[in-house]
């Protein structure tokens, strides 16, 4: 019999939370990550309603602001500001967010290993989940190499300034394929520039103009942190053997917001009821049933705000799609595809320029 029934590879958001999903359920479980934890990863820390109820215990503790208002801006020119009904995001640092994560999955009973790196071949469990983040290599070495492209981005925080505080800020556009935000944080705010992979060595240039715009010292700047952004590729794979790939190992970053905490958590949840039910092939099928259409819709607004960014921005600050895009944060609709109504006419006339820019 092997040793686990499970190891997980990599203790992130995905690895953390599949490791946890699958001891809470008995099984015998290996949650190994090459870091000792209270460690860092580049990233806003943004965790969108939406991600937040998927996690079956609450985050509250690692939780420093929470995002009820969105200022959205296109490359500097046209602006609109809009308050939702309820909380959007809640804002964490993900030292924080993850070490709280793993000590989850710890006390549900996984056999945590921090400080480990091991050859994913030899490891002696029934099913192998890889979790090992964009720059892993376990996926490769198991013979599963999902094709995933690349986005760039680089982040800095700057001292706290109570204009930003429960408001998310976001400068669409302003690096090509991608956007500038502003995120809050409980003693600092968190700025950060992201586009095709094509801007990396203007990264530094974007976020400099981005602070500049928004009245932030850039010689202010700690932690300034550069990152890929992997986007899976339609159809990759996902199974192979008893080996199967989760959150950003497998390229589930949203394409246009960039988000990745949202499907980092749904594949862990998903790969767990696979491997609960003895049945890890019907993972792969989950994730095209439940991640795949919003990868879909990310693409398209991706290319829409690239190809046709006024027509878009004036599609996507009618108040009418805000209420969508709100829905679509909390976790009310699980797709864009699902909006009814005015809100479904306006989902519509986006697609409709995504299609025209090639989506
Ligand atoms: C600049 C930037 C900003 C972002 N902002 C947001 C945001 O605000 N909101 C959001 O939802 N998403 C955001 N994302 C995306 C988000 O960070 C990722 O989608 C998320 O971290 C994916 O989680 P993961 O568990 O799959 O991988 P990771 O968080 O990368 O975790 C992988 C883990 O695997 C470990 N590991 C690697 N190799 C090995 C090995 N060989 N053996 C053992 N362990 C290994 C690493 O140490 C790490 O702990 C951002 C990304 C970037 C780059």
């Amino acid at each position: 019999m092997a040793a686990h029934d499970v190891a997980v590879i990599g203790a992130g958001p995905a690895g953390s939370t599949a490791a946890y999903r699958l001891a809470r359920a008995g099984a015998r479980v290996l949650l190994v990550d090459k870091a000792r934890f209270p460690r860092d990863k580049p990233c806003g820390g943004g965790v969108t309603l939406r991600a937040a109820r998927l996690l079956p215990f609450s985050i509250d503790p690692v939780v420093e602001d929470v995002v009820d208002r969105l200022e959205c801006g296109l490359d500097y020119g046209p602006h609109f500001a809009r308050t939702a009904r309820a909380p959007l995001a809640y804002m964490t640092q993900r030292r924080r967010l993850d070490h709280f994560l793993l000590e989850r999955a710890g006390d549900a009973g996984a056999d945590v290993r921090q400080g480990v790196a091991v050859d994913p071949r030899e490891l002696d469990a029934g099913v192998v989940v890889v979790a090992d983040g964009c720059n892993g290599t376990s996926a490769k070495a198991l013979g599963l190499a999902p094709e995933v492209a690349h986005g760039v981005a680089l982040e800095a925080n700057f001292p706290h300034d109570v204009r930003h505080a429960h408001t998310m800020t976001l400068e669409i556009a302003a690096v090509p394929g991608g956007y500038g935000w502003i995120f809050p944080k409980g003693d600092h705010v968190n700025v950060g520039v992201g586009g095709w992979a094509s801007e990396g060595p203007r990264l530094r240039a974007h976020l400099r103009r981005m602070c500049d715009h928004y009245g932030i010292d850039p010689d202010t700047a700690t932690d300034t942190r550069g990152y890929r952004l992997p986007m899976r590729r339609p159809n990759a794979a996902l199974v192979f053997g008893n080996a199967a790939v989760i959150g950003d190992a497998a390229g589930l970053v949203d394409p246009f917001s960039g988000d990745g905490m949202y499907e980092a958590f749904l594949s862990a949840q998903l790969v767990a009821d696979a491997v609960l039910a003895d049945d890890l092939a019907s993972y792969a099928a989950a994730v095209e049933r439940r991640i795949t259409p919003l990868t879909t819709a990310g693409w398209g607004a991706k290319l829409a705000f690239d190809r046709f960014p006024r027509t878009t921005f004036a599609l996507a600050r009618l108040p009418v799609t805000f209420r969508a895009v709100e829905r679509l944060l909390r976790g009310e609709l699980a797709t864009p595809g699902e909006a009814r109504g005015l809100e479904r006419t306006t989902v519509r006339a986006i697609y409709r320029v995504a299609k025209a820019a090639g989506a």
